[in-house]
């Protein structure tokens, strides 16, 4: 039986390893267009901000995959013909399979705005588009970013590192504020602010603007303001990465459509990570999970499904994301800012505007935390949600969740009388 796993991200990767630990046997491929060698993702901006080299961004030693009996080919897939079991290549020959897993991962949005094709507008996702920034940045004094989620302000910290002047257009009337609380997401703007990012509130782009060779001179935007630029970051969002599939007859939605094991509607062809669509009977909405803690669940996963070893259904776990925000670290657990019925909120800020917490709970107990400018334990606010740990006890042990106690000793007395005067 031979396997092949579309996508050496870490999904794909995680998939790979686990199969072959249930596999000792199997032939496996991992076949990926971007990079021979799994590398992460998240660390794309420390590579191009010099704290990082690319080969250190790698989690495995390259000798890794030889000694594991796990074949890697760097090419890109160009149609998957699910008849005769075949990939075709955009560089080799076709690759057969008996087994296939899809982990294509996402591709940053566009929306068919004028201009969005020139040259020095771009996404980011991936090495390719790094070699394109460092490329761009050579010519270019100012950028704007579009869209004001977790990329496009990684996008701003990166250009600003190279003396690059930077503005966000922002669809919502405060960054994020479709997924983050007001007050966390009113502290990010200030954040912003303070680090020279401009910000454009309620705006969005309306059309690129050409040089007339072919280059980015600026943008206008729905407000009619034009922003002269040289570079113009499209991060509005990413959608799940479909682009190998087309005609391939494997159903799909927004993503890859899977069950609940992870299978496609094509048997033996099986999708994990940010590319799938889980088929949600209950609720009727399906599931995407674009994050990497998920990426890495759904690869441990689909190994088991595709061994025919998965005792269960692949169950989304409690969400939890972190991020960055310039200086202000961000972690969130479980249900925060979902409304959901009975809930009640505390929240501390500091004066600082540099720190601070939401506990979000009900009558069973706490159900989600938002932290800002401090660590948190995963282990512990993770067993806090699941176990709906009451309030007030929550509120007696916080200092076990804390990363750094120094941290929380200074801060404690603060804390406490904000949520104390609250309830
Ligand atoms: C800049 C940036 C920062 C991020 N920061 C965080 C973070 O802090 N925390 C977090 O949880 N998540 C973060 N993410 C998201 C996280 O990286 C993704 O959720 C995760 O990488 C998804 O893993 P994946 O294996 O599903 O897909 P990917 O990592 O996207 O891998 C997809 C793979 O598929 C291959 N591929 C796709 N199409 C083809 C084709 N046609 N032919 C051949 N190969 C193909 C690609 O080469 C690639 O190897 C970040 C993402 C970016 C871009």
């Amino acid at each position: 039986m031979h396997t092949v796993i579309l996508g050496n991200g870490v999904s794909g990767v995680t998939a790979a390893l686990k199969l072959r630990q249930l596999c000792p046997e199997r032939r496996i491929t991992i076949l990926s267009g971007e990079s021979t060698y799994h590398w992460s993702r998240p660390a794309l901006m420390y590579i191009f901000m010099g704290h990082m080299r690319y080969q250190d961004t790698k989690p495995f030693e390259d000798s890794l995959w030889g000694r594991e009996r796990l074949e890697l080919v760097r090419d890109w897939v160009t149609a998957i013909d699910t008849d005769r079991r075949e990939l075709s290549l955009a560089r080799g020959a076709p690759l057969a399979f008996d087994q296939l897993l899809i982990a294509t991962g996402s591709t940053p949005n566009k929306f068919g705005w004028p201009g969005q094709d020139l040259d020095g507008v771009q996404g980011l996702w991936g090495l390719q588009d790094l070699s394109t920034l460092n490329a761009s940045v050579k010519r270019a004094r100012r950028a704007v970013i579009v869209g004001g989620g977790l990329i496009g302000i990684e996008l701003a910290e990166m250009l600003q590192s190279v003396g690059i002047g930077v503005t966000m257009l922002v669809r919502e009337s405060s960054y994020w504020a479709n997924i983050l609380p007001l007050e966390e997401s009113l502290l990010v703007n200030r954040e912003i602010l303070c680090h020279g990012i401009g910000l454009r509130l309620s705006t969005e782009l309306e059309a690129v603007l050409d040089d007339g060779e072919g280059r980015a001179r600026g943008v206008r935007t729905t407000a009619g303001e034009e922003i002269a630029c040289e570079i113009v970051g499209l991060t509005a969002g990413v959608s799940p990465n479909l682009s190998a599939l087309a005609g391939s007859g494997i159903e799909t939605g927004r993503g890859v459509l899977v069950d609940n094991r992870l299978r496609t509607s094509v048997p033996g062809i099986f999708a994990a990570g940010d590319c799938a669509e889980i088929r949600t009977q209950s609720s009727g909405k399906n599931t995407i999970q674009q994050v990497w803690y998920t990426g890495k669940r759904q690869g441990e996963f689909v190994a088991q499904s595709m061994a025919g070893e998965a005792t269960g259904d692949y169950e989304t776990g409690l969400w939890f994301n972190s991020a960055k925000f310039l200086d202000l670290e961000y972690q969130t657990y479980g249900s925060v800012g979902l409304d959901v019925p009975g809930e009640r909120n505390l929240y501390w800020q500091h004066e600082s505007g540099k720190h601070a917490l939401r506990i979000v709970y009900t009558r069973e107990g706490v159900i989600g935390f938002d932290t800002l400018g401090q660590r948190w334990r995963h282990s512990v606010s993770e067993r806090w949600i699941l176990d709906r740990t009451p309030l007030r006890d929550v509120l007696a042990n916080l200092e076990e969740a804390h990363f750094e106690p120094e941290f929380f000793r200074r801060h404690e007395a603060d804390m406490r009388r904000s949520f104390e005067s609250a309830l």
